[in-house]
């Protein structure tokens, strides 16, 4: 039998080859190893402010993108945290086994509550607790991550410990599957690509975009003119290239840009190229789908359908075993 795999997704509106590289991919790679549950957590989503009127254009949105991107709704499930709400029962009750101690170190609830200084509510703080009771109320083994979640992923482990040792065994150890791609830095070159830092290259964005934002891109800053030598080890774009052009024009660029005897522009453009082959059917794909919307709606509930009818054998045991009911 196959392992059950469960991620979030964030409904951010825009998804970004950031995104694409750290963690779609693999999903991908994984959707036929194992039975995979995918989440667009829109619950977790308002613990920072949002404008409720854009809400649903970015459940749906991010649900096209991803299934644009490869999560076929024939292989996985694919719905919307909110339409399930054993997800939030399930956490109220591993709030009552989660000490506050162990939520004051998570490092994302400080930055988080850093940057919205004007809101920090106690849904942030918990959030990590969600994050346990998402995974959990599926007895879900695998949880594929980047770095910054190992801490939460961690905590999921420890709350289903303590939640077995007082109750009964209910809840499997999840466990991280770490990604392997590197952090994919934004076209400012400085920051990790973001939505917020407006330094990405959307998955669906259109060539002439691309382009603009490609054109304009930090390169290797000690490279002012055309005849300096640069280092490709510092310079994001060659990161990119990584991902996107062949093994030859990799080599070739790290050969020739060492000797400036390839120029900025050159290279921007053959990785231009490259990124719109690889884009281009994901984006045609994506607006053949949201030109139907209402059948992105019906495969968000058939998804939540099928949860719904796991989630609630979970919670009928866990209230069995608490003496619920
Ligand atoms: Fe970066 Fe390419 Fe310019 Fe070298 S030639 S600095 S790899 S953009």
């Amino acid at each position: 039998m196959k392992k059950r795999l469960f991620s979030g997704i964030q409904p951010s509106g825009e998804v970004h080859i950031g995104n694409y590289l750290g963690a779609i991919k693999n999903w991908v790679g994984m959707i036929d190893r194992y039975d995979c549950i995918f989440c667009i957590v829109d619950y977790h989503a308002i613990t920072v402010e949002y404008d409720p009127k854009e809400m649903q254009n970015r459940i749906i949105n991010a649900a096209a993108v991803n299934i644009a991107a490869g999560l076929d709704p024939n292989k996985c499930i694919l719905f919307v945290q909110s339409h399930v709400p054993e997800h939030t029962e399930l956490a109220w009750i591993l709030n009552t086994v989660t000490p506050m101690g162990h939520l004051e170190r998570m490092t994302q609830f400080k930055d988080k509550a850093k940057q919205h200084r004007d809101n920090i509510n106690a849904g942030l703080f918990t959030y990590p607790v969600l994050q346990a009771a998402d995974i959990l109320v599926y007895k879900a083994e695998a949880v594929p991550i980047g770095e910054d979640q190992v801490q939460h992923i961690e905590l999921a482990r420890e709350i289903a410990r303590k939640f077995n040792s007082r109750y009964g065994e209910i809840f499997p150890d999840p466990k991280e599957i770490l990604s392997d791609a590197p952090r994919i830095m934004g076209i400012d070159g400085k920051t990790k690509m973001s939505k917020s830092r407006d330094n990405y290259i959307s998955l669906v964005e259109s060539s002439e975009s691309i382009w603009k934002k490609l054109s304009t891109a930090v390169t290797d800053e000690n490279r002012k003119r055309r005849t300096d030598p640069g280092n490709p080890e510092i310079c994001n774009l060659f990161t990119l290239h990584k991902h996107y052009s062949s093994i030859e024009q990799i080599e070739r660029i790290n050969r020739e840009c060492r000797t400036a005897e390839i120029g900025c522009v050159e290279c921007k453009k053959i990785l231009y190229e490259n990124i719109i082959k690889a884009l281009s059917p994901i984006r045609e794909k994506y607006e053949e789908l949201i030109k139907d919307k209402h059948s992105i709606i019906d495969i968000l509930h058939e998804g939540a359908k099928k949860c719904k009818n796991m989630a609630e054998i979970t919670m009928a045991e866990v209230r069995r075993q608490m003496g619920l009911t």
